[in-house]
C-alpha cells in the first residue's frame, strides 16, 4: 500500500503537515504555434496545510480558487510544482496508487443546482464513489449511503428522491456526504455556501465543523469574500490573479493584515461601529486578464499602496489613480488589433477607432490639477493613440512612470510570527512599508 492510502493504516499526528504545495502551476491552453497566450490560472503558490485544519482560500471571483482546489486533488493535472500528501508527491502518481489515493482527496462544489445528476436517486448519488472504487459489497454500500444520510442531517426515507426534490441547503448536503463516502482525509470545499439563503449557509457550515470533528477532517475552505472564513478558518490564504498575496493565521490576519489587496478586502466587509476610523478602500479598475498578467506584481494596477517613481512621490492620490487607470486604458488599445473596418476607414484617411482618447483624457484629468509634466505625457500619449500607435503610447507612459511594482515580481516576506507571509515589495527596507501609506491615503479621501 503507498504511504498516502488508506486513513487506517495512518499513525499520523493532528497539527503536522498534511500537504506541501510548491510552485505550483496550472495554465489553460497556449500551446501551438498560433495559439492565444496561456491562460495563467494558478501561477505558482506555496502553502502547507496541517493535518486537522482548516485552510481558508479567498479572493474575487476569477483568481484562481478552484482551479487550485481541482489541481490540489487531480481533478486537473498541474502544469508545474510540487503537491505532497505526508511527503508522497501526488502529481506522478498514476494507475492503482492514483485511485487508491484519490479516495483519500474529495471535493464539495459551489453549486449544489448543477453539482448533483437529475437522473439518479440521492441513494445512488452517494454510494457512486462506492461503487466506482469497488467499496465492500452491495448491502455494505447501500447501508453506508444510510448512515451518510443521517451524518449529514437528512433521513433514511430521502434515499430514494431524486434532487430536484430537495432545497438548496438539503442538496449541499447531499453532496457533501457523497464527498465523505470513501472516508477521505481531506476534504475542498469549493464555495459551499455561496449558492444558499443565509440562514441555511450557517446551518451548513455548523455541518461541516461537526463532520471534522467527527471524522478527523482536513478542509481546504474556498469563499470569494473574507467575512465568511473567519470564524470556520484557523489560517486563511488570500489569492489574487494566480498567486497568494498574503496567508497566515486567521484572527492575525484579519487583525493585522499587511498586504494591501488583504487590506483592501477588509476595508470593503461593513464595519459593526460605524464610528470606527477604519475607511473603505475603494479598489479601482477590475483585475487584468490571467493571460496577459502584469509583468511586476500581480496587483501592481490596482494597487492602493503602489511604489511610484521617486519624481513622482508627492504628486496627489486622486492625479496618480488617474494615471493608472489611464495607463490601462492605453494598455487595452494596444491588445486590440484592428478589425477590417478600422483598416478600411484608415486607408481613406478617416480613422475613428482611437478618437475616443480625447474623451478619456478629459473624463480621467479635467477635474483634476494635473502638473504640467504629467499633462505633458498624458497628452504625448494620447496623440500616439490618435495616429494609430497604441503600442507606443504604452511605451511611453512605461518608460515615464513604471516603478519596481510594475517590473518585478515581489517576494513572500515573513511579517509576523506564526508563518504570516505577504507578497509586496513593501516589505523591504527600501521602501516605506504598507501601513503608514495606506493610513494616509484613508485619512485623505
Ligand atoms: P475562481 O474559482 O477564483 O473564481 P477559477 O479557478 O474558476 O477562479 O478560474 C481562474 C481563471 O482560469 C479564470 O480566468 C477562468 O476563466 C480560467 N479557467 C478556469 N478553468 C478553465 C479552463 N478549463 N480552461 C480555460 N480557462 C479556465
Ligand atoms: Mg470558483
Amino acid at each position: 500500500m503507498s504511504k498516502v492510502s488508506g486513513r487506517t493504516e495512518r499513525v499520523a499526528q493532528a497539527g503536522e503537515t498534511m500537504i506541501k504545495v510548491e510552485n505550483l502551476k496550472k495554465h489553460y491552453g497556449g500551446g501551438g504555434v498560433f495559439a492565444q497566450p496561456s491562460v495563467k490560472a494558478v501561477d505558482g503558490v506555496n502553502f502547507s496545510i496541517k493535518r486537522g485544519e482548516t485552510l481558508g482560500l479567498v479572493g474575487e471571483s476569477g483568481c484562481g480558487k478552484s482551479t487550485l482546489g481541482r489541481t490540489l486533488i487531480r481533478l486537473e493535472e498541474a502544469t508545474e510544482g510540487t503537491i505532497s500528501f505526508d511527503g508522497t508527491d501526488v502529481t506522478t502518481l498514476t494507475g492503482d496508487e492514483l485511485k487508491d489515493w484519490r479516495r483519500n482527496a474529495q471535493m464539495v462544489f459551489q453549486d449544489p443546482e448543477s453539482s448533483l445528476n437529475d437522473r439518479m436517486t440521492i441513494g445512488e448519488i452517494i454510494r457512486e464513489p462506492l461503487d466506482a472504487h469497488d467499496w465492500k459489497d452491495k448491502q455494505d454500500r447501500q447501508e453506508r449511503a444510510l448512515d451518510l444520510l443521517t451524518a449529514v442531517g437528512l433521513r433514511e426515507e430521502h434515499y430514494y428522491r431524486y434532487p430536484h426534490q430537495f432545497s438548496g441547503g438539503q442538496r449541499q448536503r447531499v453532496g457533501i456526504a457523497r464527498a465523505l463516502a470513501l472516508e477521505p482525509e481531506f476534504i475542498v470545499l469549493d464555495e459551499p455556501v455561496s449558492a444558499l439563503d443565509v440562514s441555511v449557509q450557517a446551518k451548513i457550515i455548523t455541518l461541516l465543523e461537526d463532520l471534522q470533528e467527527e471524522f478527523d477532517l482536513t478542509y481546504l475552505f474556498i469563499a470569494h469574500d473574507l467575512s465568511v472564513v473567519r470564524h470556520i478558518c484557523d489560517r486563511v490564504a488570500v489569492m489574487y490573479l494566480g498567486k497568494i498575496m498574503e496567508i497566515g493565521e486567521t484572527e492575525e490576519l484579519y487583525e493585522n493584515a499587511h498586504n494591501p489587496y488583504t487590506r483592501s478586502l477588509l476595508s470593503a466587509i461593513p464595519h459593526p461601529d460605524p464610528s470606527s476610523s477604519s475607511h473603505r478602500i475603494t479598489l479601482p479598475g477590475t483585475p487584468p486578464s490571467p493571460r496577459d498578467p502584469p509583468t511586476g506584481c500581480q496587483f501592481s494596477t490596482r494597487c492602493p499602496a503602489k511604489i511610484r517613481p521617486e519624481e513622482y512621490a508627492h504628486v496627489e492620490h486622486e492625479v496618480w489613480d488617474a494615471i493608472e487607470r489611464y495607463r490601462e486604458v492605453v494598455r487595452e488599445r494596444s491588445r486590440m488589433s484592428l478589425g477590417t473596418f478600422d483598416r478600411l476607414k484608415r486607408s481613406v484617411g478617416r480613422f475613428s477607432a482611437y478618437d475616443d482618447i480625447d474623451e478619456t483624457v478629459a473624463d480621467l484629468f479635467d477635474d483634476l490639477d494635473v502638473p504640467a509634466d504629467i499633462r505633458e505625457h498624458v497628452e504625448t500619449a494620447a496623440e500616439l493613440v490618435k495616429d494609430g500607435r497604441p503600442e507606443d503610447a504604452r511605451s511611453h507612459l512605461i518608460d515615464e512612470f513604471n516603478g519596481v511594482c510594475d517590473m518585478q515580481r515581489p517576494e513572500l516576506h515573513q511579517v509576523a510570527n506564526g508563518g504570516h507571509l505577504s507578497y509586496c515589495h513593501r516589505h523591504t527596507d527600501e521602501y516605506e512599508d504598507v501601513d503608514p501609506v495606506i493610513t494616509r491615503r484613508t485619512r485623505d479621501t
